[in-house]
């Protein structure tokens, strides 16, 4: 598949580590020009030069996806300096792992405002370059835990499961005018947010331990999601809308 997003811009929020990064880089080696936000702007700086030393094009901006101003501000510069924004990767992420009784309305409203919220702006943001183009692709992070449900994670799950239905109602809104938009739930993939909660015994078992669990016998990697994305993203899958595409090793059927 390598260039089949020759001259098209491409967002992915959340580019600065784990799924994030590697559907940065795989992008790139598809041709496309990447746009990294992230709100680290020190990770985003370190992968667009990731994709620069790779031959690829990529600029970074430091982009809180919950807020409104940053994002459209952000898309206007993606624009001005990539062209017309015709793929979004939604990926920004916040996790939490708390009682439901324990979850204060503050905790809630951030959780929401990045998961959910952050997906509704980007995708306002940069679906009139789609329109304009009478092209674009679309493809949201999920979580498989909005299908099997996760202790402690009321209000992760809930914001996960509002991507899911967000994604099915947009996609068929946005089909006639060519624009496909999709979702991946991916389970139990090996990077730095699952690490950090490995680390803070919150994973019901070690990492090593749950690809000994899992039906592939090994973690997902991120790069098993980013190829999902450069699939989703290319004119091969322009019949695939509105779809939930679980990439978790067999651990959801
Ligand atoms: P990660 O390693 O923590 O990467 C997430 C990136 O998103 C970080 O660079 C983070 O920046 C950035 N980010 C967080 N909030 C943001 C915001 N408001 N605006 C812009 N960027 C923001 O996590 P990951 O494991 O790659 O997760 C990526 C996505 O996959 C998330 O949506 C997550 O919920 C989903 N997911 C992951 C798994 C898994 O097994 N890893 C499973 C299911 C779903 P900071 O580091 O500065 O916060």
């Amino acid at each position: 598949m390598s260039g089949s997003l020759q001259g098209k811009a491409a967002v992915v929020t959340g580019g600065g580590s784990g799924i994030g990064l590697a559907v940065a880089q795989r992008l790139a080696r598809e041709k496309a020009a990447v746009a990294v936000f992230d709100l680290d702007a020190t990770a985003a700086k370190a992968a667009a030069d990731s994709i620069a030393a790779d031959g690829g094009t990529a600029v970074a901006l430091a982009v809180d996806v919950a807020d409104r101003d940053a994002v459209d501000q952000g898309m206007a510069d993606v624009r001005r300096r990539l062209g017309p924004v015709t793929v979004l990767v939604n990926n920004a992420g916040k996790e939490g792992f708390r009682r439901l009784l324990d979850i204060s309305v503050e905790e809630w409203n951030r959780l929401l405002a990045v998961n959910l919220t952050g997906t509704f702006h980007c995708c306002q943001a940069a679906v009139p370059d789609m329109v304009a183009a009478g092209w674009g692709r679309i493809v949201n992070i999920a979580s498989s835990s909005a299908h099997s449900g996760q202790p402690l994670m009321t209000h992760y799950v809930a914001s996960k499961a509002g991507v899911i239905g967000f994604t099915k109602a947009l996609a068929l809104e946005l089909g006639p005018q060519g624009i496909t938009v999709n979702t991946i739930p991916p389970g139990f993939i090996d990077t730095p947010m699952t690490r950090r909660n490995e680390a803070r015994g919150r994973l019901g078992g070690t990492v090593d331990e749950h690809a000994a669990r899992t039906p592939v016998r090994r973690a997902g990697t991120p790069e098993d999601i980013a190829a999902t994305c450069a699939f989703l993203a290319s004119d091969e899958a322009g019949y695939i809308t509105g779809q939930v595409i679980g990439v978790n090793g067999g651990r959801n059927t």
